[in-house]
């Protein structure tokens, strides 16, 4: 099918079930990315800081762009001016750089708190135990420049779809504890960002807001040689 007719059928099921659709476009051209675009597309997910860089100077302006993928610090300044979301907030010294950088170009940037749920060792992502314990130090109330919009999840890379669903299943309950104990009264806090292609249905079913779908929109990622290894390994790999 083309990319025209995988988008329609995806983002009218997500529409259908309040679920907001991000299109996964690493490491596809931008004749690809405007094709989903002429399709009613406006938000993308790139996993690459460069990428994202990019694409965002030559795609059209109305396009929000979310980064999905691991965030060195260094590196924050180059999206700071324009992106969107960041999914990928997974330490106190990213949210304080980021912080930094959001202030610089007197913006409030929103994030997402990545959560370790896979049983893999190499995902991203805080603990829980060092979630909460980053809402509740001091540094973090002293961030002003940024937007805790919620969470977000990987499931273990797995035909096991019990195993997934419990790991979805636990992200939307310690999200449910996040809320009653740090944003009770912050209604901005309300996104659970989980599932890709081969688990978005699950994931909606365990009560996801925002799916990140690359694959089923766009046909499978063919690796560039010069990137084997680095680009690609795993959802979440390194910016
Ligand atoms: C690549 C990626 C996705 C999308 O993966 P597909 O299997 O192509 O849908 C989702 N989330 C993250 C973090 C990714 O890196």
């Amino acid at each position: 099918m083309s990319i025209t007719a995988n988008l329609t059928e995806l983002k009218n099921e997500a529409d259908r079930l309040n679920v907001k659709l991000i299109a996964v476009s690493k490491t596809k051209p931008e004749e690809e990315i405007m094709e989903a675009y002429n399709a009613g597309q406006r938000v993308f997910g790139e996993n690459q800081v460069q990428e994202l860089v990019e694409k965002h100077d030559h795609l059209p302006k109305d396009i929000e762009w979310h980064l999905i993928g691991h965030l060195q610090t260094n590196k924050v300044k180059y999206i700071a001016p324009f992106v969107s979301l960041i999914h990928s907030a997974d330490s106190l010294k990213l949210l304080a750089e980021i912080d930094k950088q959001a202030a610089k170009n007197n913006r409030v940037i929103e994030c997402l708190l990545q959560i370790y749920i896979a049983d893999e060792e190499t995902k991203f992502g805080l603990g829980f135990d060092e979630a909460i314990e980053l809402l509740r130090s001091p540094e973090f109330s002293e961030l002003k420049h940024i937007k805790i919009k919620g969470v977000m999840g990987i499931a273990t890379n797995t035909q096991n779809e019990k195993q997934i669903r419990d790991e979805f299943y636990e992200l939307k309950i310690f999200f449910d504890g996040l809320k009653q104990s740090f944003f009770k009264k912050d209604d901005g806090f309300k996104e659970i960002s989980m599932g890709m292609s081969s688990d978005y249905k699950l994931a909606i079913e365990q009560g996801s807001t925002m799916i990140r779908v690359g694959s089923t929109i766009f046909g499978k990622r063919i690796i560039p040689h010069w990137k084997k290894g680095i680009a690609d390994k795993k959802p979440g790999a390194d910016a």
